[in-house]
């Protein structure tokens, strides 16, 4: 397959209602959505970074960067067997994982469509359904939350992450379990405590939660060890992982017994199946999560959640309106060393 043309486009979108997690509140999105153009067929994928470096050290606008100075010069007018090509030839730069998925799985998307296959099927995928789970933002106080959660629960989620933070957690948490005692309950702290926490933290046992995702700091897979021995619920691990490296640490130092697998984090289709071929080898749960994104990155996160080691996905309809920028390379236009 020939990558004759990489086009990157910027879209502002509003969602429909703010977002709130432990580091701030979005509301205007900037998606980057990057069309790759192989062997005549459009593939697309999406850059799943936000604006600020709060949730890894990528923005819209390195992204921006690193795709335009360094990705697509080197992929464009190569001539590759498969998608799976794209990852090595891409190893030469540091980092930027997001900005790497964003390009690799449109090429994915459109090696799919060259196959005439699902992505799902090319990617090795076996799951036929999937389940899908809802993620909330913190509300102003429990009441308001208690609302939206009988409002995702008619609308068919089968699962519900609370996204916690210090002052806004156990009452919160402690008033929806009260009210919905038998549903799949999560929280999600973004990083928020520090093992200092451990005990304040303990009181979530109570609550029969599913799993607690990310306690504390996002590049601390060692605390995360110590704090998972002292609770009976199960750590999920997110910020922590980026490759099937992080994911091995993480389970032979007993971090967590859950991995959230999120496409644009660990880099692409081909390191998130790597992700789940270590957890899966040791029989550790996995899901994939998503971000703020379009469809488009919705669209990526299905044929992840139909891999052998999972059993649910995250899926949201957030977006209120669109506005663009584009940047286009064709094979002619780029000159290589
Ligand atoms: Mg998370």
């Amino acid at each position: 397959m020939t990558i004759e043309q990489i086009v990157l486009r910027e879209l502002g979108m509003r969602l429909k209602a703010p977002f709130e997690t432990s580091f701030g509140v979005t509301q205007d999105r900037r998606i980057l959505l990057v069309e790759a153009v192989v062997d005549g067929m459009s593939g697309w994928g999406e850059v799943t970074t936000v604006e600020s470096p709060s949730y890894n050290s990528e923005t819209t606008e390195t992204a921006w960067h690193i795709i335009s100075d360094f990705i697509a010069p080197r992929l464009v007018g190569r001539d590759l067997k498969g998608a799976s090509e794209v990852a090595p030839l891409l190893a030469a730069i540091r980092g930027h994982q997001m900005a790497k998925a964003g390009v690799e799985n449109a090429l994915w998307d459109a090696e799919a469509q060259i196959k005439g296959l699902p992505l799902g099927k090319l990617l090795g995928g076996t799951l036929n359904e999937i389940v899908c789970g809802v993620s909330l933002g913190i509300r102003e106080n429990p009441q308001a939350l208690v609302r939206k959660v009988e409002e995702e629960l008619r609308s068919g989620y089968q699962r519900i992450k609370l996204k916690i933070k210090p002052g806004k957690d156990l009452d919160f948490v402690a008033v929806v379990r009260k009210e919905f005692p038998h549903i799949r309950l999560s929280v999600d702290a973004n990083s928020a405590y520090s093992l200092k926490d451990a005990e304040h933290l303990k009181k979530l046992d109570d609550f029969d939660l599913l799993m607690i995702e990310q306690p504390l700091q996002w590049d601390d897979i060692h605390s995360h060890a110590k704090l998972q021995a002292r609770l009976n619920t199960a750590i999920c691990l997110d910020e922590c992982i980026h490759n099937a490296t992080h994911a091995l640490t993480a389970i032979e130092l007993g971090a967590c017994r859950i991995i959230n697998i999120k496409l644009g984090r660990v880099g692409g289709h081909s390191s998130a199946r790597q992700v789940h071929d270590a957890c899966y080898a040791h029989s550790l749960p996995v899901w994939c999560g998503g971000m703020l994104e379009s469809g488009v990155g919705r669209a990526h996160n299905i044929p992840v959640s139909t891999s052998p080691g999972l059993g649910y996905s995250v899926k949201r309809d957030l977006v209120d309106r669109i506005s663009v920028r584009t940047r286009n390379w064709k094979a002619d236009m780029v000159t290589r060393a």
